[in-house]
């Protein structure tokens, strides 16, 4: 009995060879009849006292996997969970999703969200791979390949940090997102990485290992540079007026179905540009830099101080940065 649960531990120990980790913990699945039969193979393998057969079982187990690996077990939070069948012999091996922080700049013309496959619009073809989605075009697939090919992962999530359209140029910095990376073979992580995609190159950096999973995201404020198109003159007078007037208001966002959001825009900076507004804004994180532009549902807005309609025709985004850190459970 003892010599195939070593033999069962030495198989678990090579197979965890494919995988990076310090602690582990298992998971049993008996044979059918063993537990039943548990007084007989107390006796047979000189199980003393009350423990049961299964947790013994697992303790051999764990054990030998400690003196094969020198890795520590660690029942609540282990980095490797070991699963094995005994009854199907089957090893299972599933490690602890890595949550990564880290930050990305972006071309013009890169969206930043997946798209569906304009070949099959979602359904699955020989071009998406079967994945619905246009594989070429977005920061989402960008950062799923590369973070999940460093850390040798089945599945990345990502969640952002506010967005931009596909026009926007990201610049250093970055954006701030956090990737859940499932399943990783590898546990460390890349300072930078470096993406090039048909549009230009995207750039990962301050990548870092989290914690865990957060349980609340930092506000931030952004800079944007924002190109307007006038439907009316706009005189510099008009933009010094601006200039001066924008400084830290409190703007409304009205939200169809839900709660007006009230942020902050720190300053507006405009100068004419040949036809063109050119406005740097440096406002709170959950206002759309075009609604601003425009006013739709936002209010004051640039249109409304300058009393004429203005149209945002794309935006960058320069600095991004927190006001308030990452909360954990
Ligand atoms: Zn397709």
């Amino acid at each position: 009995m003892t010599s195939k649960l070593l033999a069962f531990a030495k198989w678990a120990a090579s197979k965890g060879r494919a995988y990076e980790y310090r602690t582990f913990s298992i998971g049993l699945t008996l044979p059918e009849g063993v537990q039943e039969r548990e007084d007989e193979l107390r006796a047979e393998s000189k199980i003393k006292g009350f423990e049961t057969i299964k947790s013994e079982m697992s303790r051999i187990i764990s054990r030998e996997i400690s003196r094969l690996t020198g890795k520590r077990v660690d029942k609540m939070t282990p980095e490797l969970m070991v699963l094995l069948n005994l009854q199907d012999h089957k090893i299972t091996l599933t490690s602890r999703p890595v949550f990564l922080y880290g930050r990305y700049t972006k071309p013009e013309g890169l969206s930043q969200r997946k798209e569906r496959c304009p070949h099959c619009g979602g359904r699955g073809c020989e071009v998406c791979k079967e994945t619905g989605f246009d594989l070429k075009t977005s920061v989402e697939v960008v950062l799923q390949r590369k973070l999940g090919s460093a850390l040798e992962s089945d599945g990345v999530r990502i969640t952002w940090m506010g967005s931009e359209d596909a026009e926007s140029l990201v610049h250093p910095p970055g954006r701030p997102f956090i990737a859940e990376v499932k399943n990783p073979k590898k546990r460390g992580v890349p300072k930078r990485l470096f993406a090039r995609t048909g549009k230009g190159e995207v750039q990962i950096s301050h990548i870092r290992t989290l914690l865990g999973k957060p349980t609340k995201l930092p506000s931030f404020k952004f800079r944007a540079r924002a190109y307007i198109e006038p439907t009316n003159k706009i005189s510099p007078r008009d933009l010094r007026a601006l200039n001066l007037g924008m400084n830290r208001v409190t703007v409304e966002f009205q939200r169809p179905q839900q709660r007006p959001i009230y942020r902050t825009v720190y300053s507006v900076r405009g100068k004419l540009a040949g036809d063109e507004v050119v406005v740097d804004i440096e406002m709170d994180g959950g206002l759309p830099v075009k609604r601003f532009v425009s006013g739709e549902a936002v209010s004051p807005s640039l249109s409304e101080v300058l009393k004429t309609e203005l149209k945002c025709r794309k935006f960058d985004i320069y600095r991004v940065s927190e006001t308030s850190e990452l909360e954990f459970a």
